[in-house]
């Protein structure tokens, strides 16, 4: 009979390297004590989800907190899957996050000794290891076709038996190597099976960075590390990778637990210490239908695609900081300590990890976005919603290229005060929210009615517009201003305070609120505003009294 090198000889016969040539090819790093090499290894399926930023996020941290190496890894070994241009992509949006990696695929080129970072071009390197598993007798060829595995799954169902190629019902385990050869001779199609030596009646027991340790039940299944295509499939390529990219930890989702067993027996099988392990917690959302926790679903959920964040114009750092709230328990705190400088002095700890599926709270991402777009410069709020718009949102790019200055002032509206307002969390919604600043914006409001205060009569509304307008001057303090305006009120029937107001309501027409509110409706067409004094004084006089001769026109 022909012996597993013999075989393994007529599977790849041109595979001439070996695992130690690789070693050689790829030596330990030389890295100081401590540093870890982490990866992101997405797959080009798309878009890159939220929970695959929050993982590469935390790989980046990692590695710069212990002077690692970050790199990327793309998993493309899943051709049906894959969707052009996802790569790049993919690169384009991290880098938006600032999730930069040192090494690895970068989207128009890679970088690094340890490559290819790409795994569709990593083929030969699996078939060394591979080859190398079937001379050792833990790989084999399997020729059972898609009938048969049907056939072996009905069985066990029928027996209420685990499913899966694994034990007696692992035909192909007992073919021997002559007969293997024979099929292969004579052109039949196969895959390559792991051939396991667990039985999942036993358990192991695991590390995991981020949940301790656990016991598990021991890996049973041949599964297929190579498949017909010449590619092999994920668990033996993570495999091989983390292996001869000199991986310290692999960090990835929760849901690549189960498959844990698996991969302590392929590292086994092929002599490497395999490295440290970190699974996340999955990011979780109520769902508003059910009321239930459940996962972000890329269906459901525009949270679930991190393009939703970018196109709607949240600032990129507002989003890493809120996922590093989900990622540790203590950060909340800390950032607001540290009055949302920058998360770098921040240090991350696996075991400050929340471990019950972490809620998305957008309202929590909001708070943080206002405080991020609250800190920004007068500049640097005009630089990017700029480039935002420029992207995302022409008419809002129109706008603020016609006037930066102009934008500048509505933007910066109370910055300078020792509270600044913080109003805005994304730019997104400018258009909305500061629309009527503009002329062409603010006339377009009145096509529809005002929402004015049913109590108020036409009537009065337009004799206190042209008190207003007559006698409100813009060119005095914000105080002053305001005196100004109640005086205006007082002289035209409303109370200058609550309690005058309070005694007698039936001789005012309403209190000095009243018609500040009127006077906001009139000029932004909205119940909320900026502070009125500073609406008025960057409209300006001119364009104050237009838009109240407007209103009073319409109102007649
Ligand atoms: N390609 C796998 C995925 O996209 C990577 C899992 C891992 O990080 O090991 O889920």
């Amino acid at each position: 009979m022909i012996s597993n090198k013999e075989l393994a000889n007529i599977i790849f016969p041109d595979i001439k390297e070996t695992i130690e040539d690789l070693e050689k090819r790829y030596p330990a790093r030389k890295l100081p004590e401590g540093a870890e090499v982490t990866r992101f290894a997405p797959s080009p399926t798309g878009f890159l989800h939220t929970g695959s930023l929050f993982t590469s996020m935390i790989c980046r941290k990692v590695a710069s907190q212990t002077g690692g190496i970050f790199y990327i890894r793309l998993e493309d070994t899943d051709t049906k899957r894959e969707i052009q241009g996802s790569g790049e992509q993919l690169l384009s949006q991290l880098k938006i996050f600032n999730v930069i990696p040192d090494e690895g695929y970068l989207g128009d080129h890679e970088e690094g000794n340890y490559g290819p970072y790409i795994q569709s071009k990593r083929a030969d390197l699996y078939k060394v290891a591979i080859k190398y598993l079937i001379e050792k007798g833990r790989a084999y060829p399997c020729f059972c076709t898609p009938e048969e595995l049907d056939e072996i799954r009905k069985e066990q169902e029928k027996n209420k038996l685990n499913p899966g190629y694994y034990g007696e019902f692992a035909r192909c385990r007992f073919l021997s190597n002559d007969m293997a050869k024979e099929k292969i001779e004579n052109g039949e199609p196969f895959v390559i099976r792991f051939r396991s030596n667990g039985n999942h009646l036993n358990k192991i027991m695991v590390h995991d960075l981020v949940h301790g340790d656990f016991e598990i039940a021991q890996n049973d299944q041949d599964i297929v590390i190579y498949k017909g295509d010449g590619l092999p499939t994920y668990h033996f390529a993570h495999c091989v990778d983390d292996h001869f990219m000199r991986t310290t930890t692999v960090i990835r989702g929760e849901e690549w637990i189960s498959s844990l067993p698996i991969h302590v027996e392929l590292f086994e099988a092929m002599g490497w210490k395999a490295p440290k392990y970190a699974h996340l917690p999955v990011i979780m959302k109520i769902d508003e239908t059910t009321g239930n926790k459940r996962k972000l679903s890329k269906r459901k959920d525009n949270e679930a695609a991190v393009s939703y964040f970018i196109e709607d114009g949240y600032p990129a750092e507002a989003l890493i900081m809120y996922l590093m709230t989900i990622a540790n328990t203590n950060f909340e705190e800390w950032i607001l300590n540290n009055k949302f400088e920058g998360m770098q002095d921040f240090t991350f700890s696996f075991d400050k990890m929340c471990l019950d599926g972490a809620l998305f709270d957008t309202g929590k991402l909001n708070f943080f976005a206002r405080e991020i777009i609250g800190k920004m410069s007068r500049k640097e709020v005009i630089e990017r919603a700029s480039a935002y718009s420029k992207e995302f949102k022409p008419e809002l790019y129109e706008l603020i290229k016609r006037n930066p200055d102009f934008f500048g002032d509505i933007m910066y509206i109370e910055k300078d005060k020792e509270n600044p307002r913080k109003d805005y969390e994304k730019f997104g919604d400018l258009i909305e929210r500061i629309g009527f600043f503009y002329e062409e914006k603010y006339d377009a409001l009145l096509e529809n009615p005002l929402p004015f205060n049913e109590k108020a009569t036409k009537e009065d509304i337009i004799e206190i517009l042209e008190a207003l307008k007559a006698d409100l001057s813009l060119e005095q303090d914000e105080q002053s201003w305001f005196n100004n305006m109640k005086e205006i009120a007082v002289k035209h029937g409303y109370a200058g305070n609550r309690g005058e107001y309070k005694a007698n309501p039936e001789a005012f027409k309403g209190l000095v609120g009243d018609v500040a509110e009127i006077l906001r409706i009139t000029l932004s067409g909205r119940k909320n505003s900026p502070n009125l004094y500073y609406v008025m004084r960057i409209l300006g006089k001119k364009e104050c009294d237009r838009r109240i001769d407007k209103v009073i026109s319409l109102l007649k």
